[in-house]
C-alpha cells in the first residue's frame, strides 16, 4: 500500500519538484502536529493566513453556527446573507478613518481568494476611469491567474505565459524619481505597502504621501494590496493607516479568513456602482462572499480588536529582532511582525530553515527575495515561545 506522502506526490497536483510534504494531522494556535506526533511551531501563519492561530476557538464557533445555519444558497449579491452583510459592515468601520478629503471606503465586493480580488479590481480600474493602462511594482506578487500575473513584477514567472495583459508598466517600489511614470493615461496604480514578496522592503513615510499626490493630480485609482498586510500583521489593522495617505480601493485575503478562504476589493460605493449597468452584473462569482468563510471572517476581524492582538506586535518584533543576533544575519527588516531576516545567499539560507523545521520550527523564503527568511508568526504568539523560536533558529544557523 502507498503512503499518503507517495499518494500525495503521485496524484496531486505538484508545483516544484520539493515540496515540503509535511503531513499535518492536527493544527492548534501556533502549533501544528505531525502524524508522527511531531510538534511544529508555525512560523509563517501558512504564509500570512493564520493571524489568529489555526482554528481559534471563536472561528471555528462562528463556523459551526454557521453550518448549522446554511452554507451557499445564491451566487453572488442577489439574496441578504446575514453572515455577508455584518462583515462588510465590520470592515468599512475599520476603514472610517474621519479622512473627508478622499471617498470613504464604505462597499466590499467578497472574492475566494485574493487573487480574484486583484482581478475584480483590475477590472473596476478600467471601467471608473475608461482607461487601460495600469502600474504595478517590480518584484510584486498580486497572484498567479493571467491578469494578476501580468501584474507581477518578475519577468521569470511571466514569460511563458505570455500574451498577457497589455499596457502594464511597472515602477520600482518605494522609488520617487519613477513616480512620475502615472499619467492622465494611467487608470490604476496596484501597490502593496509593504513589498512582501519581494522581501519585506518598508518605503519612506513619504513615498505614499506623493504616490497619492501623482494619483490626484492624474485622475488614476490608488489600489493598495493588503492581502499580506492587512488584518493586523504589521501592527494597525490595515499597513496604510501607518503611512498617512488613504486608498481608492483596498484589497484583502489570506489572514481576513481566519483559516477560510475569502477576499475582498474594497471601494467607495460611487467607484463600485460600475458594475450595475452597461452591462449589468459587471462582475459575477458565484462562491466569493461564501456565508461560512464571512462569519469566520467576521469572528477573526473581532477576535483582533477584543483580545487587543495589534497593542503588542511591535514589541513582540522587537524581541525577534533583539535575539537574533548573529554574525551570518546580515539585517532583519520588518514592519510589525512581517519579518525578513536577511542571510548572505540562499545557499547559507536554505540548510538554515531545513534545520529549524527539523527541529520543529516553521520558516520559509520570499518569492522574489531567496536571501532572506520569512517570518510571520500568529500574532498571538506569546514572548516566551518567540525566545524558544529564536534559540531554535540561532541553534540551526550554527
Ligand atoms: N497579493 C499579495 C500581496 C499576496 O501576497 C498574495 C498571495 N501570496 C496575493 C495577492 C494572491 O492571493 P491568493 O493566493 O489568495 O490568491
Amino acid at each position: 500500500m502507498m503512503t499518503h506522502r507517495e499518494l500525495f506526490l503521485k496524484n496531486v497536483a505538484q508545483t516544484s519538484d520539493f515540496p515540503l510534504s509535511l503531513e499535518i494531522d492536527q493544527a492548534n494556535g501556533i502549533y501544528m502536529y505531525g502524524k508522527d506526533g511531531k510538534e511544529y511551531m508555525d512560523l509563517i501563519s501558512g504564509i500570512g493566513v493564520s493571524n489568529v492561530g489555526h482554528r481559534h476557538p471563536k472561528v471555528t464557533q462562528a463556523i459551526h453556527n454557521q453550518v448549522d445555519k446554511y452554507l451557499h444558497l445564491m451566487v453572488y449579491g442577489e439574496y441578504v446573507q446575514t453572515p455577508q452583510t455584518l462583515l462588510a459592515e465590520a470592515l468599512v468601520k475599520t476603514l472610517d478613518n474621519g479622512c473627508r478629503k478622499y471617498p470613504v471606503l464604505n462597499n466590499v465586493y467578497f472574492t475566494n481568494s485574493g487573487t480574484e480580488a486583484v482581478e475584480g479590481a483590475m477590472k473596476l480600474a478600467k471601467r471608473y476611469t475608461g482607461r487601460q493602462e495600469i502600474i504595478s511594482c517590480v518584484n510584486a506578487y498580486h497572484g498567479a491567474t493571467q491578469g494578476a500575473l501580468s501584474l507581477s513584477g518578475s519577468e521569470n514567472f511571466k514569460r511563458n505565459y505570455r500574451p498577457l495583459l497589455p499596457e502594464i508598466k511597472q515602477i520600482r517600489h518605494g522609488h520617487f524619481d519613477d513616480i512620475e511614470k502615472i499619467t492622465c493615461r494611467t487608470a490604476a496604480v496596484f501597490i502593496e505597502v509593504i513589498a512582501g514578496e519581494a522581501g519585506v522592503r518598508i518605503p519612506e513615510y513619504e513615498y505614499f504621501v506623493e504616490l497619492r499626490k501623482q494619483c490626484d493630480l492624474t485622475g488614476t485609482l490608488l489600489i493598495i494590496d493588503e492581502i499580506q498586510t492587512g488584518f493586523g500583521r504589521t501592527g494597525t489593522f490595515w499597513a496604510f493607516q501607518q503611512f498617512g495617505f488613504y486608498p481608492d480601493v483596498l484589497l484583502c485575503a489570506k489572514g481576513m479568513g481566519g483559516g477560510m478562504p475569502i477576499g475582498a476589493f474594497i471601494a467607495n460605493q460611487e467607484v463600485m456602482s460600475v458594475f450595475k449597468n452597461n452591462p449589468i452584473l459587471g462582475h459575477i462569482t458565484t462562491f466569493g462572499g461564501h456565508p461560512v468563510s464571512c462569519a469566520a471572517s467576521l469572528a477573526t476581524l473581532k477576535v483582533i480588536f477584543e483580545e487587543n492582538l495589534l497593542e503588542n506586535v511591535n514589541v513582540k518584533a522587537q524581541i525577534f529582532k533583539d535575539l537574533l543576533i548573529h554574525k551570518k544575519v546580515k539585517e532583519v527588516r520588518n514592519q510589525g511582525l512581517m519579518m525578513a531576516v536577511e542571510f548572505e545567499d540562499f545557499e547559507t539560507l536554505k540548510p538554515i530553515i531545513d534545520r529549524a523545521i527539523g527541529r520543529g520550527i516553521i520558516t520559509d523564503w520570499f518569492l522574489f527575495c531567496d536571501n532572506s527568511m520569512r517570518i510571520a508568526p500568529p500574532l498571538i504568539i506569546t514572548d516566551e515561545e518567540i525566545v524558544k523560536a529564536c534559540k531554535v533558529i540561532l541553534s540551526a544557523i550554527n
